[in-house]
């Protein structure tokens, strides 16, 4: 799981006014020398035992909780939820901490605070949408996800704009009906089958990584990609992740209907590269072997003349069978340059071999934007 940034909880601790939130919760505060006292709510407090410091925004009951401290402590307090989850909440901004009657904490929350995710009643392809749409948000407010895009090369907000890109980290729960109400179970029972939750453990498939959603041209989601960022995994876990079943879809399809030239690379994160530098007739195959019938069907509807493959140099089995389906399509290979293509802002790649028709000849690359 991907671990909250210590400044994101930092700033929390500081900005959240842990007076503020008493009241919210309907705790009378009286002065007493700098600090501020008050019946404790989350105890049957006879005698003020609350005590708030708001200058350090700390808070303490001296009573029978003989706890406190932070504002993140005190809404693990109030909601009954976890550190992660009391963390969430006051990242939303959505604090339904104003309890009508203060009265002991619940044990344990049974109720979603959030915002919820969806309607229960929307079809999966609006479920879907709203799940890409809660990873977009997640990674503007992710900065380890966004330092791994600029350790990449992709340092753009409008890349991360246009394609939707996302962060997953185990937080979409928190948006879902509890897992105890019928509408809570029904909900998570069609984001497994979908594939954004897992079958057996019901974690979140893409927990801790980069999302590329895939759109068609109806700009709904037909396949997401998920690139693991988190340092230290276990051996053996996959770093490229995708839905269940055959890849679909054409990333960037936008581009194929635009130019009859296309770059073609072996993976999302290569064709962001090549978009950020300005190439924007760009997509990708889902790795060495991703290549589809959905990539050909697509080259030939929108009738591609030339595609430049941009794979690994080192991937040596991939240009046959780049080669096969192509040659199937009247393409035609020739290789054009065997050298890093740093110039193009990506490092490990080499634009190595030309696809065309016969028709046309390999001139310079495209470039656009
Ligand atoms: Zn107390």
């Amino acid at each position: 799981m991907a671990r909250i940034p210590e400044e994101e909880t930092a700033r929390l601790k500081r900005e959240v006014s842990i007076e503020r939130l008493a009241e919210a919760r309907g705790v009378k505060l009286k002065r007493h020398g700098a600090d501020l006292i008050g019946l404790c709510p989350f105890h049957d407090d006879h005698s003020p035992s609350l005590v708030i410091s708001p200058q350090k925004n700390l808070w303490n009951c001296l009573g029978a909780c003989g706890r406190g401290r932070s504002a993140i402590d005190w809404v693990m307090r109030a909601e009954g939820v976890s550190f992660r989850h009391a963390v969430e909440l006051l990242r939303q901004e959505h604090l339904p901490l104003a309890a009508k009657q203060p009265g002991p904490p619940p044990k344990k929350s049974t109720t979603v605070k959030l915002p919820p995710l969806a309607e229960h009643t929307i079809d999966d392809k609006r479920l879907l949408e709203s799940v890409v749409r809660h990873y977009h948000e997640t990674l503007k407010e992710t900065p380890e996800a966004q330092q791994y895009l600029v350790r990449r090369g992709l340092q753009s907000a409008e890349m991360v704009e246009q394609f939707r890109l996302g962060f997953a980290n185990r937080t979409l729960g928190y948006h879902l009906p509890a897992s105890n109400r019928n509408a809570g179970a029904e909900q998570r029972e069609r984001l497994k089958q979908i594939g954004i939750l897992r079958q057996e453990s019901g974690h979140e498939h893409f927990n801790g990584s980069v999302v590329i959603p895939v759109f068609n041209l109806a700009g709904e989601v037909v396949e997401m990609y998920g690139r693991k960022i988190t340092p230290g995994l276990r051996p053996g876990t996959p770093l490229h992740l995708y839905l269940p079943g055959p890849h679909r879809g054409v990333w960037n399809e936008e581009a194929l209907v635009a130019s009859k030239e296309i770059i073609l690379c072996e993976a999302l994160i290569d064709a962001l590269t090549f978009w950020c530098a300005g190439f924007r007739q760009v997509t990708a195959s889902y790795g060495v072997n991703g290549f589809t019938d959905d990539h050909k069907a697509a080259f030939r509807r929108y009738g591609t003349q030339r595609i430049y493959i941009a794979y690994d140099r080192d991937e040596a089995g991939e240009f046959f069978q780049i080669y096969t389906h192509a040659f199937e399509e009247r393409f035609f290979f020739e290789i054009v340059q065997r050298r890093g293509y740093k110039g193009f802002g990506a490092p490990n790649a080499g634009i190595r071999l030309a696809a065309q028709t016969r028709e046309a000849r390999p001139r310079t690359m495209p470039r656009t934007g």
